[in-house]
């Protein structure tokens, strides 16, 4: 039976597709000379609400027997954007791979599978994937059997979803940021199929515990401890592809420390969108973000850090429990946007300039040693020269020593992509350039500040311009070179800060590690 798809969904433009067959299982379709097997699609509507069901936590092995060795003789890359959750679910992607037998590989002339682990964040994110996909149309003319996928927060765009399938019908699977574990199945139907296969939950599924991952570094570990967001910042596309908050078990969490600490990692990083506002959702228990950090800081661990924090959690108790340093590091990311409570109030972010800058000075006064960095847009719907301006002082007086700095980019589905964008480029571009000069200046006078102070340092590698020279990063995340040896990696060093640059300082040790004197 063939019937017009008109009515499919709204979301999507099905012109010219023909109904194959519609079960269990989904649709599939035929657009473009494609068979496209719909299990479910993004849908927007879906992705804006909030749902009051409780979150189930499933500790699931996600690779059945019987695809333990689909990947036999074969090797995967995974093409990632975007932030360190993207990256971190690429750890997960690569630990799925690996338990099915796949092996890494770098060379996309001889991976059987690519795939993109995308971010929806900018507007060039986005340009770069589809520039690449158009890239991978040539290949795929070359190597037929080449199993090509795009997931991360791209995928949960039904815009996006719907122009993969009008202009890059080469592509074979697309899936979401709820359904990682579902890889294994999505491979083996794309493998022994000749179908594109869309599996994207619009709804944010459960907690998925006991995910293999593959872990590049074994310094360095993230942690997950929540996902999503619910703060619906005006600009951001994040509460609508990453889902509702959900915040896994402490236990779990600190399980996962645990092991990690026996293997040797020296790092961890805790992750969420919002990490402050970790345990809102747990309805067993008050337990919340400063109480996690307060048990993990018992685990054996040398450095633990976290990212991303949001002013309006960030709560009393949490600087109480950081002021105990000790393996919680004093380096604290709180992303402020602007600098003006006007423009903070058409971004909803729901506090004022007043209330960034005491909280500044309180994380200041309570947390010996506390560096702040933080996140800004330039250029958001309605900023005047007075608000940018705003911004710029607000830097100064809340005392950021570093910055993520962007032009404002407008998300289709975000309700400040109805607001006119009327910031001309030229202004938008103007106000980045003046801003980057300030946050050059205030790097650079940090640094100059710990200029023959004696500070700790995790080794981290070789410095990438001499081989002699190593690198590591400080307690507050500050970069330093210093002359050192590759056996030192891994290892707490002290040393003295001897010049200071805008991105770096330059600094001679003091002690070095107790253990490398047995390697020597
Ligand atoms: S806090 Fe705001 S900017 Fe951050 S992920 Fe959530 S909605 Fe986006």
């Amino acid at each position: 039976m063939t019937k017009e798809t008109k009515d499919f969904s709204k979301y999507f433009d099905f012109s010219g597709a023909k109904v194959i067959s519609e079960d269990q299982s989904g649709k599939t379709i035929r657009l473009n000379g494609r068979d496209i097997h719909i299990v479910s699609e993004p849908d927007y509507r879906q992705e804006k609400q909030r749902g009051k069901e409780e979150i189930q936590v499933h500790y699931e092995n996600a690779v059945p027997d019987e695809l333990k060795s689909l990947g036999l003789g074969k090797k995967y890359l995974i093409y990632t954007y975007g932030c360190q959750m993207n990256e971190h679910d690429t750890e997960v992607m690569r630990g799925l791979f690996e338990e099915m037998g796949y092996t890494a590989t770098e060379d996309r002339m001889e991976a059987a599978v690519i795939l993109y682990n995308t971010c929806a964040v900018r507007e060039n994110a986005e340009d770069k994937v589809f520039g690449e996909l158009g890239h991978m149309k040539v290949l795929k003319q070359q190597r037929p059997e080449l199993i090509l996928g795009v997931c991360g927060c791209m995928s949960q765009e039904a815009s996006v979803v719907n122009r993969i399938m009008q202009k890059h019908a080469h592509v074979d699977m697309i899936f979401g940021t709820h359904n990682i574990h579902r890889l294994p199945y999505l491979l083996q139907e794309a493998h022994f199929g000749k179908e594109m296969v869309i599996d994207v939950w619009s709804k944010e599924g459960d907690i998925i515990e006991n995910l293999p991952k593959k872990r590049t570094d074994g310094l360095r570990a993230w942690v997950n401890i929540m996902y999503g967001c619910d703060k619906f910042c005006t600009y951001c596309i994040v509460p609508y592809t990453r889902g509702k908050e959900r915040s896994r078990l402490p236990e779990d969490v600190i399980a996962e420390v645990r092991d990690l600490a026996r293997q040797g990692f020296k790092e961890i990083t805790l992750l969420g969108q919002n990490v402050n506002a970790y345990g809102k959702d747990f309805t067993d228990r008050s337990y919340r973000f400063g109480d996690l950090m307060g048990d993990i800081q018992k685990i054996d661990i040398p450095r633990i850090r976290f990212t991303t924090s949001h002013p309006r959690d960030f709560d009393e108790h949490l600087i109480e429990v950081l002021a105990k340093g000790g393996n919680l590091v004093e380096h604290i990311h709180l992303p402020v946007q602007s600098g003006s409570t006007e423009v903070l109030k058409r971004m909803s972010r729901k506090y004022t300039r007043e209330r960034y800058l005491e909280l500044a000075e309180r994380i200041r006064n309570e947390i010996p040693n506390a560096t702040l960095t933080t996140d800004v847009i330039v250029g958001f719907p309605g900023e005047t020269e007075e608000q940018f301006e705003e911004t710029l002082t607000l830097m100064r007086e809340a005392g950021i020593t570093s910055a993520y700095t962007y032009i404002y980019s407008p998300r289709e589905g975000t309700p400040a992509f109805d607001m006119a964008d009327d910031v001309p480029i030229e202004v938008k571009q103007k106000r980045l350039a003046r801003l980057n000069a300030l946050v050059s200046e205030l790097s650079l006078k940090h640094h100059q500040e710990l200029v023959g102070q004696v500070i700790e340092v995790m080794v981290e590698g070789e410095s990438k311009n001499k081989a002699s020279v190593m690198s590591g990063r400080s307690r507050t995340n500050k970069l330093i070179h210093f002359e050192g040896k590759t056996e030192w990696i891994g290892q707490l060093v002290q040393v003295r800060v001897t010049a200071a640059q805008t991105w770096y300082v330059k600094a001679e040790v003091i002690s070095e590690p107790a253990v490398a004197s047995n390697a020597g």
